[in-house]
């Protein structure tokens, strides 16, 4: 394992911010941490970075237990939404600054910067300065600037937060891309599902302080081990007085032999149409179909019909 934590706690006064969390985040891995805010998300990063000191627990990156270890010394880069370049240094010097620090000769740090620059894709932007940048590139020469020092571990807050939709959507595309052609352990904290889903191949669902379930993000999102988590990672509806997902249901016309009820909303969403039918127990679940099925299946508001699980 990369990064293992072991019942890492932090309280400011009497409010346990972090409580007693355990993970292992395995080598290699992109993993994002979800959960809503406040919910300890930065605190936790924090404390894996040492920018914050522990009540308790035990930090240890690559087998080093790194919990007393200055933040300078645990190579780990970092890179957070609010982001604050060197605003009188050009790109590349922005870039090349963790190298400066560590004192590497002229030609090393030259060579190295003019790999980041293609990495992030900013060679044209070499000798520009911070306020000639868009948001999206001045996030991307942040991630270069963590990168330039070869950390063992990534660490993103909410990188992307400060952006506009359509940058956002762009950029976290490219950091998938990025993560696969260099492979460095990377926890990236969000609030955003899409997100988490889209970029992470490992996912932290954390609420109040602890993680309430950890794992590949689609075993996650089929097998919600808490309510909270069920209800955080996607829609839900009530079918015969248990959560389900919208589209872990099924219609059929009616006498399917299945639980019947009349059709009361139908929304199109472009290539998902929302179907809710109101039973005769009062309940009104929602079913998600595709275009194609909501198609097949010739229904108007008020057609009666039937409804069961999926298969
Ligand atoms: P998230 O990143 O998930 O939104 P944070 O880790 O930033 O959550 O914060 C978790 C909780 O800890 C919040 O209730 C926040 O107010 C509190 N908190 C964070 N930093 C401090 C601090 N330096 N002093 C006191 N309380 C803090
Ligand atoms: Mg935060």
């Amino acid at each position: 394992m990369s990064i293992s934590l072991s019942h890492l706690t932090k309280r400011y006064g009497s409010n346990v911010v972090v409580d007693d969390v355990s993970v292992e985040i395995p080598e290699g891995s992109l993993t994002a941490v979800l959960g809503p805010s406040g919910s300890g998300k930065s605190t936790l990063l924090k404390l894996i970075s040492g920018l914050e000191t522990l009540d308790q627990g035990r930090v240890v990156i690559e087998g080093d237990d790194v919990t007393n270890v200055d933040p300078r010394h645990r190579d780990i880069g970092f890179c957070f939404q609010h982001y604050a370049p060197f605003r009188h240094m050009t790109v590349s010097r922005n870039i090349a600054f963790g190298l400066r620090v560590r004192k590497q000769p002229r030609d090393v740090i030259a060579a190295k910067v003019a790999e980041l620059l293609a990495l992030v894709k900013l060679e044209n932007k070499a000798n520009a300065y911070p306020a000639q940048l868009s948001g999206g590139e001045r996030q991307r020469m942040a991630l270069a600037r963590a990168l330039a020092i070869e950390p063992r571990v990534l660490l993103l807050d909410e990188p992307f937060g400060a952006l506009d939709a359509l940058v956002r959507t762009e950029l976290r595309q490219w950091v998938k891309e990025l993560h696969q052609q260099i492979k460095v352990t990377t926890v990236l904290v969000t609030h955003d599902q899409g997100e988490a889903m889209e970029v992470a191949d490992q996912l932290l669902i954390m609420h109040q302080g602890r993680i309430e379930q950890d794992g590949h993000p689609t075993d996650i999102y089929e097998r919600p081990a808490t309510e909270f988590v069920q209800g955080f990672l996607g829609p839900t509806t009530i079918f015969k007085g248990s959560a389900v997902r919208p589209h872990a249901l099924e219609l059929e016309g009616p006498g399917a032999g299945a639980i019947e009820g009349a059709v009361t909303s139908i929304v199109e969403l472009g290539f998902e149409v929302q179907v809710t039918v109101l039973l005769s127990d009062g309940s009104m679940p929602w079913v998600q179909l595709s275009r194609n099925e909501y198609a097949a299946l010739g229904v108007g508001v008020g057609s009666r019909i039937s409804i069961r699980e999926r298969d």
